[in-house]
């Protein structure tokens, strides 16, 4: 399979170097030149496959014969044998009208580990087969940092750097990354907030001598391998259901949204053909994309602080990806209205592609209220904890769904992750023992100024 730029510049490349080139050279996001379909008996026989055979399969299609497929069995096996649940990403029914797609069943509790723990072995593959140092720099405001080093930790050609807000992400966030003994690691806490590492990082890449030098590789969702691996429990959802009897049409899926990369997955599994009904966008207060679907109009807004940090977001990095085919996969244009939105700081689409795009999507934004209102309901009547995130999906679910329609949340973090919040219900609630223990771990991190210069030489120092 080859991979293009959504700006027509890059291309066409293979599935490694789309891996390896991150961000595209020419500023855009790379993007498969054709997008596999499948047929209605493909899907029959995908039914009963496991979580692993299904990620085998869905990924053969997008990688080709670049990888062995002996050799990509076994990335597949050992990034989903650390999984807590045998199902990998379970559908928990908590009602007749809303089922939840637990996707917290990873090391660190969030669903970012679903794409990160591929991530992680294809890095350490790449490094053997070509027999060099691949150093991971990031950027984390909690959940991708844990992710990221828990996909990495102890392997061989692999140095993972990590730079998180300085007292600004959550306890176990925090305890996750910082308590983490590999030599290959290196936490950062930078004296700023996360904007500041996020530019740290951007000067950093751009230094292209330094960027080759170090072999720099990025771990951000807007990597291609993220995607894809994240089509995968689509998939899988739907045929969890469609074997209990409880999907013979659509399924809706209810998606909380911050860079636009999870539900970006969805859009591509239903592309694929997976007869997929609305594709619901849940947002919190920072609803720049609730807006866009409902207005036409994507444009920033004012920045909120909510209770669902993760998707504390203004600008999503893979927003440019849908763009992409809502304009018929054509990239002048794309580069067009990404010239004219750095210009202008908004892009506006007209009336046609407004209908196309409410096509696509349904788009709910929750205010932090309803947020913890969501939480409270859901514990009082079905007993069943929700996370911040996970409680603005399923508000918005149950705002769009229509009568008769089967509608799946997607459930991205475990509740223990985010506990600040839930103590401010009064809820109780029981940390999972691989949480519990973080809290007896000894710290390792290094304190620096959010200075381009400080977090060079603490580099400098750790390759
Ligand atoms: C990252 C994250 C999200 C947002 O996912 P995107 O792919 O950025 O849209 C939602 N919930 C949690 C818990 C996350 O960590």
């Amino acid at each position: 399979m080859d991979y293009i730029s959504t700006r027509g510049k890059v291309g066409a490349i293979g599935f490694i170097d789309a891996v390896l080139m991150g961000l595209a050279d020419d500023g855009g996001l790379l993007v498969p030149k054709t997008i596999p379909q499948l047929s209605a008996d493909t899907l029959a026989q995908w039914r009963q496959l496991s979580y692993p055979e299904l990620a085998l399969e869905l990924f053969s299609l997008y990688i080709g014969n670049e990888i062995p497929r002996a050799d990509l069995q076994k990335l597949v096996d050992d990034s989903y044998a650390t999984f807590r649940s045998p199902d990998v990403t379970p559908v928990r029914r908590v009602d007749d009208n809303l089922e939840i797609l637990e996707l917290f069943h990873g090391p660190t509790f969030a669903f970012k580990d679903i794409a990160l723990q591929f991530l992680g072995n294809l890095y350490s593959y790449i490094s053997r087969r070509e027999n060099a140092v691949i150093h991971i720099l990031g950027a984390t405001s909690g959940d991708t940092g844990a992710s990221a080093i828990e996909g990495v930790r102890g392997k061989e050609g692999i140095r993972i750097c990590i730079l998180h807000p300085h007292g600004k992400v959550s306890k176990v966030q925090e305890l996750q990354m910082t308590t983490v003994d590999d030599a290959n690691v290196l936490n950062l806490s930078v004296d700023g907030n996360f904007d500041d590492c996020q530019r740290i990082i951007k000067e950093l890449f751009a230094d292209v001598a330094f960027k080759q030098q170090y072999h720099l590789r990025a771990i951000n969702s807007i990597n291609i391998a993220r995607v894809l691996a994240q089509t995968v429990y689509y998939f899988y959802a739907y045929f969890q259901l469609e074997n209990r009897g409880q999907a013979s049409g659509t399924v809706n899926f209810s998606v909380p949204t911050g860079n636009f990369g999870d539900i970006f997955a969805g859009f591509l599994a239903k592309r694929m053909g997976l007869p997929i009904g609305k594709l619901m966008l849940a947002t919190n207060e920072n609803n720049i994309l609730e807006r866009f679907v409902r207005e036409g109009v994507y444009e920033p807004g004012e920045f909120h602080m909510t209770y669902s940090p993760s998707m504390d977001i203004q600008v999503a990095s893979n927003f440019e990806r849908y763009l992409y085919y809502l304009y018929g996969e054509d990239a002048a244009t794309v580069a067009m209205l990404m010239d004219a939105f750095k210009r202008d700081g908004k892009i506006a689409v007209p009336a046609d592609k407004l209908q196309q795009v409410q096509k696509d999507f349904a788009a709910y934004g929750v205010q932090n209220d309803e947020c913890l209102a969501t939480i409270g309901e859901v514990q009082d009547e079905y007993g069943y904890l929700l996370d911040p995130h996970t409680a603005c999906g399923v508000a918005a679910a149950r705002k769009l769904a229509a009568p008769g329609d089967v509608t799946v949340a997607l459930a991205t973090a475990h509740p223990a992750k985010f506990g600040e919040a839930i103590e401010l219900l009064q809820i109780e609630q029981k940390f999972p023992p691989q949480i519990e223990a973080l809290f007896d771990k000894p710290q390792r991190q290094t304190l620096v100024g959010g200075t381009n210069d400080a977090v060079k030489a603490e580099l400098l120092k750790f390759f």
